[in-house]
């Protein structure tokens, strides 16, 4: 499908383009941040990457060219990402430009002073054998593959980019492997060509701006099954297709893990907003995470694929596909956006198809596993570790996944899923930050809510209430006071109580905003059992004291 008349070989004869001598000067500097912090000076727009894969020798040649856009006053240099790769050439706007690489990225002359909003088109010759980032390692079964594996900032370690979510960009992979290989990316299928030496350049390309770090090519012997799509009827405006991309051995139990995959996509497109890409791929790959969301391409660990007894996994990475790829994170203090999200709406998934109880229970196995973390002390948002590896925290899946829930519970399931559909309507393929939401469920809501947000994501820990109760039979009141325990200030909550007595079972909600609450409640009998949070609507722990 979409085969084009092979364009001349010697176009991506990227060898031969090595050979091509740029004047280089190498020196080595101290690292510039391309951290949050560093003044946002260029706009990526697109990248296109040319690689030449050498599974035997572990190394690739590449051609990497990227348009970008002039920001903030006059840009004489720009800075790149790269590690532990050989730049070759730089031109930019096809002249040959001086250059300086050093341990962590490289700096190039544009040659004039570019000004806010001028486009440059900037072409870059490397080549090497990547640390981190592409993996040249057997599958399971003794053949070689070669997958990418970026989150969080590993993608510098094969290709030149400005290495953070918050600059989204357009990216084309040109992928040049042995015939007998499969090649897999993000976006759409643009071309397969075949060389007489036995290669084949497999071309993807994306019509939406990613993340970079969603930005992969897996390539090996891979066989492919079509599992589903969604809108593909005659004249339909859009076409999804859904595939697996397994190794030949797993193709069964892909099936399996995989059987629902068209029913998540339908329902999320439904319930959130359309389907944000080309298409999706599921693929077996080596990548270091249980499964990864690159976009349009979930990558799944190959244990997972052989072992997994449930398709949580699956809900979590393609709810993923709406938060964290197409509305990202602009900051990585914010990583709830993606993580919080894709685990809580792996939940809701669950809870519309399978029914309540499994939504209960993943929830409850979510809020056991923060309270039994090291995380509590520390808020979701704060300053981002210099190991970003340590930000897949508790905060950000679990305690994420229960902020969401609890907002649900706070302004009402209509108002709550407007409000994401709204968000996800204003920020797709773009970026947001916790702010962004808690405006789109204000609208919705037409409440403030920046008490809830700060509370949750901005303070850490949780409450810990302490229910005392007297009964006063001659008036037929239950007297409760509820006590903030916690070494946290107090939190404000909606707090259901139940109360069971002969003939009767109520409940009751109560709104508690200050460390001590006193509630009289009047009931027809002695209530033989009280239970405060029946249906674990809050993110906390409940004691009764006698
Ligand atoms: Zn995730």
């Amino acid at each position: 499908m979409w085969r084009r008349v092979p364009e001349t070989a010697a176009l991506y004869l990227l060898l031969a383009a090595l050979a091509a001598s740029g004047p280089v000067l190498q020196s080595r500097h101290d690292s510039v941040s391309t951290g949050p912090e560093a003044p946002r000076l260029i706009d990526v727009l697109g990248y296109r990457i040319e690689l030449g894969l050498e599974p035997e020798a572990r190394s690739l040649s590449a051609r990497a060219e990227i348009t970008l856009r002039v920001v903030e006053a006059d840009v004489a240099t720009v800075r790149l990402d790269l590690v532990g790769l050989t730049v070759d050439s730089v031109t930019v706007d096809g002249a040959a430009a001086q250059f300086s690489q050093h341990e962590t990225g490289f700096e190039l002359q544009t040659g004039r002073s570019a000004s806010p909003g001028d486009t440059l088109v900037i072409e870059v010759f490397y080549h090497g054998t990547p640390r981190e980032g592409l993996y040249f390692q057997p599958d399971a079964y003794g053949r070689p593959t070669v997958f990418a594996d970026n989150w969080p900032d590993r993608a510098r370690h094969w290709f030149p980019a400005v290495d953070h979510p918050r600059d989204k960009a357009t990216v084309e992979f040109h992928v040049l492997a042995p015939q007998e290989w499969k090649v897999v990316s993000v976006g759409r299928l643009k071309s397969e060509t075949e060389f007489a030496d036995g290669r084949r350049l497999t071309v993807w390309a994306t019509e939406r701006p990613l993340p970079v770090y969603t930005m992969v090519v897996g390539a090996g012997v891979l066989v492919v099954r079509e599992l589903g799509a969604l809108g593909c009827t005659p004249h339909a405006d859009r076409c999804v297709p859904i595939t697996q991309w397994v190794f030949p051995e797993d193709e069964e139990r892909a099936l399996r893990l995989f059987r629902r995959a068209p029913q998540m996509v339908a329902f999320y497109d439904s319930l959130i907003g359309p389907f944000p890409y080309e298409k999706l791929a599921l693929v077996q790959s080596s990548t270091r995470f249980g499964g990864m969301e690159n976009s349009s391409a979930i990558f799944f660990a190959e244990g997972v694929v052989r072992r997994a007894a449930s398709d949580v996994i699956v809900a979590h990475e393609v709810a993923h596909q709406w938060f964290g790829d197409a509305v990202t994170e602009a900051d990585w203090a914010h990583l709830w956006l993606s993580e919080g999200f894709a685990t809580y709406f792996a939940s809701v998934f669950y809870e519309f198809v399978d029914g309540i109880a499994a939504a209960d229970a993943l929830r409850a196995t979510a809020e056991q596993r923060y309270l039994a973390s090291g995380d509590v002390a520390r808020p979701i948002i704060e300053l981002p570790p210099d190991d970003l590896f340590r930000l897949l925290n508790s905060n950000h899946y679990h305690k994420g996944a229960w902020v969401l829930h609890m907002l649900r519970r706070v302004v009402g399931d209509e108002a709550f899923f407007a409000g994401i559909r709204r968000y996800f309507a204003t920020h797709a393929h773009g970026t947001a930050l916790s702010a962004d939401l808690r405006r789109a469920l204000e609208e919705e809501s037409e409440s403030e809510l920046g008490w809830f947000f700060e509370q949750w994501l901005e303070r850490p820990g949780y409450p810990q209430v302490e229910v005392r109760m007297s009964w006063d039979g001659e008036a037929g009141v239950l007297a409760l006071e509820l006590v903030q325990a916690q070494p946290w200030r107090p939190f404000r909550f909606p707090l259901d109580i139940e109360a069971k007595g002969e003939g009767y079972r109520l409940q009751k909600t109560v709104w508690v905003e200050r460390g001590k609450e006193s509630v009289a409640w009047e009931l027809p009998g002695e209530p033989v059992r009280v239970v405060v949070d029946p249906d674990n609507q809050l993110l906390g722990t409940t004691k009764l004291v006698r």
